[in-house]
C-alpha cells in the first residue's frame, strides 16, 4: 500500500510534544482561507515555481516536452503534464514537484531516522492535508510505528468520516484537534464546509477517552470572535485539557505565487497582543493548558 504526500517536516518542534518527524498528507476537504500549506490541498501532483531561486537559465524551457513553459517562471498549468522533467533539470532548485507516493517501507525508514532523538517524549506526527483522508494507510503506519515504541501524533482538520478516527484510534498517543468555529455560519465563510461533522467527530473522541489537544487558529475578520463560543463547547468535553492557540501570520503567501494560485485575501490579520492575551486568560481562567 502507498500514502500520497507533499513532504516531510524533520527535527519539527511545533507538531506535538517534543522533538518530532511531521508527515504532511496530500489532500484536505477544507478550504480554510488562511491555509498555510496550499500544496497540500489537492490530491493531484503540482508544480511550484520560486521566482528568487530562478537564476534564468532557461534549462526548463528546452527540457519541457510539451511547450508549457515559454519562459523562465511563465508555465501554461493547463497544458503541464506535471512530468517533473524540468524540476529534474532545473540547476537551482527554483522548480518542485509538490507531491508523491511512498511505500509503507520507505517512509517507516524515514521518520524513523531520528529515532534516538525522539526520548524525550518525541515521535512521528501524521499531518498535511488531512492525513486522515487517507486512513487506512495512517492506521497501518500508526501501528507499525507504536510497535517500534514511537509516539504517534495525528493532526486533523476533523472532517472526515468517523470510521476513519476508529481506524487509527488505537494506535494515536495523542490527535490534535483543529476547532475555527462553532457558529456553522462562521465556520463556512473560513472554511467553505459546515462544521456538524467535525463537532461530532472531536466529542467521539472525547467519549471513548482520546487524548486531545485542540489547536485554535485565531485569525482577525474571519473567526476571532467565535472564541467564546470554542471555549464554552469545549468546556463541555471532559478530556479536552489543552488548547493550543495560533496567531494569524501572513508568512505563506508566496507558496500562493509558487503554485500559480491567487493570494489569500487581503482582510485577515493577526488578533493584537492584548486580544490575544485576554483570550489566552480566559482559557486559562477555565481550567485549561494553554500553548502558543
Ligand atoms: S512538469 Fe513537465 S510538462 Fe510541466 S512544465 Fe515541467 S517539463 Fe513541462
Ligand atoms: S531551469 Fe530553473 S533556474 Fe533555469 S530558468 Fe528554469 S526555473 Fe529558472
Amino acid at each position: 500500500m502507498t500514502g500520497w504526500i507533499f513532504d516531510i517536516k524533520h527535527f519539527a518542534v511545533h507538531d506535538g510534544e517534543g522533538i518530532r518527524t511531521t508527515v504532511f498528507f496530500k489532500g484536505c476537504p477544507l478550504r480554510c482561507v488562511w491555509c498555510h500549506n496550499p500544496e497540500g490541498l489537492t490530491r493531484k501532483k503540482q508544480l511550484s515555481f520560486f521566482l528568487v531561486k530562478c537564476i534564468v537559465c532557461g534549462t526548463c524551457i528546452k527540457q519541457c516536452p510539451v511547450g508549457a513553459i515559454s519562459s523562465p517562471g511563465q508555465i501554461n498549468r493547463s497544458i503541464c503534464t506535471n512530468c517533473g522533467r524540468c524540476v529534474d533539470v532545473c540547476p537551482a532548485s527554483a522548480l518542485a514537484e509538490q507531491g508523491y507516493s511512498v511505500t509503507e517501507d520507505e517512509l517507516f525508514i524515514k521518520v524513523t531516522e531520528e529515532k534516538d532523538f525522539y526520548d524525550d517524549g518525541g515521535g512521528v506526527t501524521f499531518s498535511g492535508g488531512e492525513c486522515l483522508l487517507q486512513a487506512e494507510f495512517c492506521a497501518k503506519m500508526l501501528k507499525r510505528l507504536k510497535k517500534a515504541g514511537i509516539n504517534t501524533a495525528v493532526d486533523t482538520c476533523g472532517l472526515v468520516e468517523q470510521k476513519a478516527f476508529e481506524a487509527v484510534l488505537p494506535f494515536t498517543d495523542t490527535f490534535l484537534y483543529d476547532l475555527k468555529a462553532i457558529d456553522p455560519e462562521v465556520h463556512k465563510r473560513c472554511t467553505g464546509a459546515d462544521n456538524a461533522l467535525i463537532l461530532n467527530n472531536l466529542t467521539y473522541l472525547n467519549n471513548v477517552g482520546a487524548n486531545l489537544e485542540v489547536v485554535i487558529p485565531l485569525v482577525k475578520g474571519y473567526n476571532l470572535d467565535e472564541w467564546v463560543n470554542m471555549l464554552v463547547f469545549l468546556k463541555s468535553l471532559d478530556r479536552v485539557k489543552t488548547v493550543k492557540l495560533l496567531k494569524y501570520h501572513g508568512f505563506y503567501f508566496s507558496k500562493y505565487e509558487a503554485l500559480g494560485w491567487k493570494a489569500p485575501p487581503a482582510d485577515m490579520s493577526a488578533p493584537t497582543e492584548k486580544e490575544f492575551n485576554d483570550i489566552k486568560e480566559s482559557f486559562t481562567a477555565e481550567g485549561f493548558i494553554v500553548k502558543t
